[in-house]
């Protein structure tokens, strides 16, 4: 579903990912773990077309979505071509983005109504759905701020799949919530996996990532250092790096 080959990205002098190649299969459930800094949300937002590459490609569903600096000939892709592609990739951020104008329900029908624009009757039934899904059908016509943290969260995320992406990011998606919060929208996300969607996870929580993950992927300086299972990457670490690493977290 996500094939990265010798993906390079700088900011200035400054090499965030240093030759990335990562491979992610359908339905795979693949956690990203690593020291702040270590380039995991760069290499998400790199999958998401949130940046521009200093070299390599990534592909989704097979279609080439990452292009470099000076790639803009080598693929001759319009803005509007790449926000189609973009359209297959839902993504959910540490600090959820939700429209704080907009009810919960108006949030998840935006996008599909506007950019793949389809009928609010076609829509309506399915961010429902979604909505119960994911615990909070009677929210609907609630404003973010009346909202907890966690149940934002879980909007973010049902707004995210309303567009029925083939894959989804999530970058630390708990990490900004109050304990307490973090466990219902684990559990959506455990669903999410159980259901067969390809996800990408940046997380901390290394219970989920030892419960959901088929792989768990070790970043450091801009490199991938080590992966395997949970088992082997969590249980029995290879690399001096990834050893110092999980007894800083654990
Ligand atoms: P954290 O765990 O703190 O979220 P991370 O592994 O997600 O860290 P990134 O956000 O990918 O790390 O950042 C990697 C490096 O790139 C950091 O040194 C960061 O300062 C730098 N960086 C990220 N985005 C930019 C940007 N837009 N401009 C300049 N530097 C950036
Ligand atoms: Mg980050």
């Amino acid at each position: 579903m996500v094939r990265m080959k010798g993906v390079r990205k700088s900011f200035g002098s400054l090499e965030v990912l240093q030759g990335i190649d990562l491979d992610v299969a359908r339905g795979e459930v693949v956690c990203l773990i690593g020291a702040s800094g270590s380039g995991k949300s760069t290499l998400l937002r790199c999958i998401n077309h949130l940046e521009q590459l200093n070299g390599g490609r990534i592909w989704v569903d097979n279609k080439v979505v990452g292009y470099d600096l000076r790639g803009k000939t080598l693929h001759e892709k319009s803005y509007n071509e790449i926000c189609r592609d973009r359209t297959q990739t839902g993504m959910v951020f540490q600090h959820f983005n939700l429209f704080g104008h907009m009810t919960v329900l108006e949030n998840i029908t935006l996008a599909p109504r506007t950019v793949l624009k389809q009928k609010t009757s076609e829509v309506l039934p399915r961010a429902m759905a979604l909505l119960e899904q994911v615990g909070l059908a009677d929210k609907a016509k609630a404003y973010p701020r009346h909202l907890s943290g966690g149940q934002q969260q879980r909007v973010a995320i049902a707004r995210a799949l309303c567009m029925e992406p083939k894959l989804m990011l999530f970058d630390e998606p708990t990490s900004a919530l109050d304990p307490e919060l973090v466990g219902d929208v684990l559990k959506v996300m455990r669903d999410l996996a159980n259901s067969g969607m390809t996800m990408v996870v940046v997380t901390h929580e290394m219970g989920f990532a030892r419960e959901v993950a088929d792989r768990v992927v070790f970043m450091h300086g801009g490199q991938i250092i080590e992966q395997g299972t949970p088992a082997e990457v969590l249980g029995d670490p290879q690399h001096e790096r990834t050893r110092s690493f999980l007894s800083a977290v654990h």
